[in-house]
């Protein structure tokens, strides 16, 4: 969710059922920032505050990535 702006880019923004804005997500689940074959960040300098504060590495981060990860076995 996109709580401040940080400059991200409006083709990468999308809203939810609620009216808030979103980051785009494409068919496969991952945001529409998502580098496919790097698995990083497009966007890395403006990108939302909620993924400053996601610390990369960290248990939620690693669970987060094995959920995708099996999603579509
Ligand atoms: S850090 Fe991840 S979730 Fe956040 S904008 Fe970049 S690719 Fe999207």
């Amino acid at each position: 969710m996109l709580i401040t702006d940080t400059g991200v880019p409006e083709r990468y923004i999308d809203t939810d059922d609620w009216g808030g804005e979103v980051m785009l997500r494409l068919d496969d689940g991952w945001c529409a920032a998502l580098d496919r074959d790097t698995m990083m960040c497009t966007i890395y300098d403006r990108r939302p505050l909620i993924c400053r504060e996601f610390e990369m590495g960290a248990p939620e981060c690693i669970a987060e990535r094995e959920g995708i990860a099996t999603a579509y076995l």
